[in-house]
């Protein structure tokens, strides 16, 4: 049996394994489908302190696992399928396989929202994506118009990313107001090869029939009226949703499907503590992240102490 089991491999599981494995408590660290989380997707992580010069979201994350590693934690593939917390030993099944624990740090982080049309998923990979330090720089969209969806910091940070790749970058949002901090939003407009367009929806991604992103069709909310933007590829930058679909039943969560907590990291049953970004809807950054994922370690430690 597992003292500690963490689920999730981003800043706040890593950081929870850096604890829990120099606590001796040997934690077992389990991966998901995205080993080192969002972050790996970044370019130059520029806030993360200790790195006056930024450091590449996925050395920083390679780092953590190597500083988790040496003090004894274990770093496996897996994905979790189901768990059961409502008797203990806690029970958590990875690829079909049920493995028992006696504390749980779930640190699952969040997954990209998505427009919800059909077209998008038809031309996920073949235009349409969610990221843009990973799929910019491809061959297709070399000195074509881009379009980038959404009015937050990540659609900036999208959006100025592009400029080094695309011919123009379309950035659509529903408002006419971005939502992103001030720095960034000035950054964005001011940039000679952003064009926003305001007040606006994608309705449909063209073209599923040719197997490639041809352009989308835009409706501005304010007219009702509808028009074709010609573009290579669409950067979906609306923000996130937590992965908590396994703890369905099993945790508390709130509206938004966030896992609630019950003072500091504490989840609704005793034993099973959160980290990151599938509890917070509100901060969301790697220090933060890596904050209470060392949080939850000393809770953990602590509960499990406690049990002796
Ligand atoms: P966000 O701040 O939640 O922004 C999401 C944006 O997408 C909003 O502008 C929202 O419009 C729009 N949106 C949401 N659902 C939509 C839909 N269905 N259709 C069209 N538009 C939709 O998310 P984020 O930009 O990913 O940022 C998340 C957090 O990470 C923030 O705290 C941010 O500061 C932080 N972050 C920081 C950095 C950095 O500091 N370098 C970089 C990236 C992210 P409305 O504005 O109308 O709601």
């Amino acid at each position: 049996m597992e003292q500690v089991l963490i689920i999730g491999t981003g800043c706040a599981g890593l950081t929870a394994a850096i604890y829990s494995a120099r606590a001796n408590l040997k934690p077992i660290v389990l991966t998901g489908t995205m080993p080192g989380g969002l972050l790996t997707t970044t370019s130059v992580v520029e806030n993360f302190p200790g790195f006056p010069e930024g450091i590449d979201g996925y050395e920083l994350m390679m780092k953590l696992q190597k500083q988790a590693e040496k003090f004894g934690a274990q770093v496996k593939f897996g994905n979790v399928d189901s768990v059961d917390f409502s008797k203990r030993p806690f029970t958590v099944v990875v690829d079909g396989e049920p493995v028992e624990a006696r504390t749980v740090i779930v640190a699952t982080g969040s997954g990209h929202r998505h427009l919800g049309l059909k077209s998008e998923d038809l031309l996920e990979k073949k235009g349409v994506t969610y990221c843009a330090t990973c799929d910019g720089a491809l061959p297709m969209f070399r000195n074509q118009p881009l379009v980038v969806v959404g009015g937050g910091d990540s659609a900036c940070e999208e959006a100025m990313y592009l400029t080094r790749f695309a011919s123009t970058v379309y950035l659509i949002h529903r408002r006419d107001q971005l939502r992103a901090s001030k720095i960034m939003a000035e950054r964005t407009l001011a940039h000679e090869k952003i064009k926003p367009v305001w007040d606006s929806v994608v309705e449909d991604v063209l073209d599923p029939a040719q197997n490639k992103v041809t352009g989308v069709k835009v409706k501005n909310l304010k007219t009702g009226e509808s028009h074709v933007i010609d573009c290579a590829g669409v950067f979906v930058a609306i923000g996130h949703l937590p992965n908590t679909q396994i703890f369905n039943g099993q945790l508390a969560l709130d509206e938004a499907g966030y896992i609630k907590t019950f003072g500091g990291t504490r989840t609704s049953v005793e034993g099973v503590y959160v980290a990151g970004d599938v509890a917070d809807s509100v901060y969301r950054q790697a220090i933060t992240a890596a904050g209470t994922g060392c949080a939850a370690a000393i809770e953990a430690e602590r509960y499990l102490a406690a049990q002796e």
